[in-house]
């Protein structure tokens, strides 16, 4: 069972922000900005390469319910899943990153050179 199965599970302790049938939210372990959320569904999927549109419509309203809970919706954040070995993905099970609280380094997330091959 992935890391994530089991903070969904209980098996490892998380700080959880929010939570529904569906979903959780917890804080990021080792965050990059004052509010890092990540955001899973509870069924497991790898990445965003295998989520259904019926998932990802649901998904949609619970990040936008973390933004208003932890009260960044009206200043700002920005929301990523990392895709992949090249998108940088350590943790293969569907995760967004919901990130604020601070005016975000756009540079810091998209830190590669414009050469390279896919
Ligand atoms: P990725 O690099 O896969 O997009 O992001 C994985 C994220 O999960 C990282 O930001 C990392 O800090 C976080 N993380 C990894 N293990 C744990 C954990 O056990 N608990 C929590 N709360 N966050 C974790
Ligand atoms: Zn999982």
């Amino acid at each position: 069972m992935c890391i994530f199965c089991k903070i969904v599970n209980n098996e490892i302790p998380s700080n959880k922000v929010l939570e529904n049938d569906d979903f959780l939210a917890f804080h990021d372990l080792n965050p990059k900005a004052p509010a890092h959320i990540l955001a899973i569904p509870k069924q497991h999927f790898d990445s965003f390469n295998d989520v259904t549109p019926e998932v990802m419509g649901k998904m949609t309203s619970f990040i936008q319910e973390i933004a208003k809970e932890v009260g960044i919706d009206k200043s700002g954040y920005r929301v990523i899943t990392n895709i992949g070995e090249n998108g940088g993905q350590e943790v293969k099970h569907l995760h967004w990153h919901v990130l604020g609280g601070t005016k975000l380094k756009w540079g810091h997330f998209s830190d590669s050179d414009t050469k390279g091959s896919f």
